[in-house]
């Protein structure tokens, strides 16, 4: 008898939480059950083959009024890669003033996201 892959999970799209079963057929399709539309099987299918995460951590900041900058992923990237990218990302060191919105790491471990810095960051007053 073929072995059936499969996992439960909870799906975090909308508030109502569905906790789907999603098995792995023999031929590398998917069958769904317990989601209540079908974005949920969407997002619960991709949980299954390759979970993704947003990167949302902070940077060091030199001159600026907080010691750190909040910074995150423009995309998510493979949660496998989480730690990887927090160690890269707590690694650096910028200067203030940063704007929002400003690349501070383009192309993060060459996973095609970059990491862009959340809020202002002012000098700090002398
Ligand atoms: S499967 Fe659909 S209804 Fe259920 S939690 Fe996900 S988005 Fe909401």
């Amino acid at each position: 008898m073929t072995q059936v892959k499969s996992a439960e999970i909870r799906c975090i799209i909308c508030p109502n939480g569905c906790l789907v079963t999603v098995k792995e057929r023999p031929d590398g399709t998917y069958d769904t059950e317990g989601a209540g539309c079908k974005r949920g099987i969407e997002y619960t299918e991709q949980e299954y083959r390759e979970p993704k995460r947003m990167l949302i951590t902070t940077m060091r900041i030199e001159g600026g009024m907080l010691p750190v900058l909040p910074v995150r992923s423009t995309k998510e990237l493979p949660k496998q890669r989480i730690f990887d990218a927090v160690k890269y990302v707590s690694a650096i060191s910028i200067k203030a003033p940063v704007k929002m919105g400003t690349v501070l790491v383009p192309n993060l471990l060459k996973l095609g996201v970059d990491v862009i810095a959340s809020r202002d960051m002012e000098k700090k007053a002398k």
